[in-house]
Formats: structure tokens, C-alpha cells, sequence
């Protein structure tokens, strides 16, 4: 079986420091908890950056000055999220594509997450994925139920979007699929072919890490997710998720990536990030 890649995703965009004093905010702090997780394992992280009240925001300024300090700290592989800020101007949504970062999330549909709308338009979705080929970025899919794996399919049809594929399936999203073995396992039966995919569990996130790291898929885990490492129990740094899958995949026989491995086995574009230094 491939080795294991562990993304690290520490801070979200919504977590504050009312719902946990750990979730980094700052640049410095965002910084600190990446390098103490590719420390503990992590070999990419997937960033959110945050304003100067501490809410979500797409301001590419901030994007750099984090992957400048995440950069002088350690080698982690850089992903940026394309949803800074809810429903903000597609354009915008896009422009963190021009700081080439290797990843990039792209939200393969809309949803109703909880009372909110999640819009990802079939417009967007296909400006996304040629966005995303012209600048080079290797789109992760993030689908939370099965019609978006079958939009991706459309997309792949339309060749926008390239192979080889990556995948994030979420479960356990209000609104998505259920953080249940079937509910998982469906998804990563519509997978097309030759695709490599990574669980992002907002419930159930133990059992479901489990799962993955036994059938050869990867993980995401961070404070995006989940800010209790066990129920009642707030997770102290961003490292003890990591330290915990790394603890699982070795009881499990299975070897944790490296950044460079990583690069290798998502086929992902070399290091660049020209725009920062
Ligand atoms: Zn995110």
C-alpha cells in the first residue's frame, strides 16, 4: 500500500478563540502549529487565513506573509483554500491560483451547510477548473455527498479538469453525507478510476481515519474539522491529531509520506510558490 499522506488543516476559517483557545490566527501562530505538525507528520497543509478581526479572509497579502513564515519554519507542501470567505465573488475565490500554490480546494457543488448556503455554481466550477489548469495548481475535489463526484465526472468530461485526480471526501458536514462506513465507502466506490482520495471527517473522525488508512486513502485532520482530540476534550495543538493518525497507521502497518513522497504520489506540480521572497 502507498504511504500515508497527512494533511494538516489547522485553523478553518470560522473556528475562533471563544470556541478554543489553541486555534492559531495570527500569521506567527498559524506558523507554529504547521511546523510542530509536519514535524509530527504532516506533509501538506491546507491554509486559512485570517484578517485582522480574526474572521476568514482571501487578502493575498496575508496568504504570503503565512507561507513565508511556514516556509523559513519547515517543508511542508502548501494547499490554500478557495473558500477564505463564504460566498464571496468567484474571482476572488480563484485569485489565491495566482500565487501557485501546489493544491488548491475546489468545492465540486453547493450545499446547505447547516443554515447557511455554500454556493459552488456550475459557472464557478468550471471557471475553477480552467483557472486551476493555467496556473498549474492540482485541484483538490471536495465532495460532500455523491452528486459531486458525478459533477466532477461532467467536469472531467469537459477536460477541465486533468489527471491524475485527487479527491477529499467530507463526511459528516451538516448537509453532506453521513460520517458512516457506508456512506463512505459509496463515495469511494464512484471514484473514477485511478483516482487517489483523502477523508475529512467533521464527525465520527476517529473510525473514519481508521477506514481510510486500511483501504489506502489519506487524511486531513486539524482544527478546521474538529477542535476535541476526544469528546469534552479540546485538542491542545494541531500535532496531537497527527500524532494520533501516525500512532494508528503504524499499528496498521502502513508508512506515513513525506513531504517530498507526498508530492510524488498526488503527481503534484514542484515547488514554486514564486511569488513569495
Ligand atoms: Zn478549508
Amino acid at each position: 500500500m502507498e504511504k500515508l499522506v497527512i494533511t494538516v488543516s489547522p485553523n478553518g476559517g470560522l473556528i475562533t478563540k471563544e470556541d478554543t483557545p489553541y486555534v492559531p490566527i495570527t500569521t506567527e501562530e498559524i506558523a507554529e502549529e504547521v511546523r510542530l505538525s509536519c514535524e509530527a507528520g504532516a506533509a501538506i497543509v491546507h491554509l486559512h487565513v485570517r484578517g485582522e478581526d480574526g474572521s476568514g479572509t482571501g487578502d493575498l497579502n496575508v496568504f504570503k506573509e503565512a507561507v513565508s513564515k511556514i516556509k523559513e519554519r519547515c517543508d511542508i507542501l502548501i494547499g490554500l483554500t478557495t473558500a477564505s470567505k463564504l460566498n464571496a465573488p468567484d474571482e476572488e475565490r480563484l485569485s489565491v491560483c495566482d500565487l501557485s500554490p501546489q493544491l488548491a480546494s475546489l468545492n465540486m457543488g453547493s450545499l446547505n451547510f447547516g443554515e447557511v448556503a455554500f454556493m459552488n455554481s456550475p459557472d464557478y466550477l468550471r471557471a475553477a477548473g480552467k483557472k486551476m489548469q493555467e496556473c498549474k495548481v492540482k485541484p483538490e475535489l471536495e465532495v460532500f455527498d455523491l452528486g459531486m463526484i458525478e459533477n466532477a465526472k461532467k467536469l472531467i468530461a469537459e477536460g477541465l479538469i486533468s489527471a491524475p485526480y485527487h479527491f477529499q471526501l467530507i463526511v459528516g458536514a451538516p448537509g453532506g453525507a453521513p460520517a458512516t462506513p457506508k456512506a463512505l465507502l459509496s463515495m469511494i466506490d464512484h471514484l473514477p478510476e485511478g483516482s487517489t482520495w483523502g477523508v475529512i471527517a467533521l464527525q465520527n473522525q476517529l473510525l473514519m481515519h481508521t477506514i481510510a488508512i486500511g483501504l489506502g486513502g489519506h487524511t486531513r485532520v486539524g482544527m478546521e474539522e474538529c477542535i476535541e482530540i476526544r469528546p469534552g476534550e479540546l485538542a491542545k495543538s494541531n500535532a496531537d491529531f497527527i500524532k494520533r493518525l501516525v500512532m494508528i497507521a503504524k499499528e496498521l502497518g502502513r508508512e506515513v509520506a513525506t513531504p517530498e513522497e507526498a508530492e510524488e504520489i498526488f503527481s503534484l506540480p514542484s515547488r514554486r510558490f514564486t511569488s513569495v521572497k
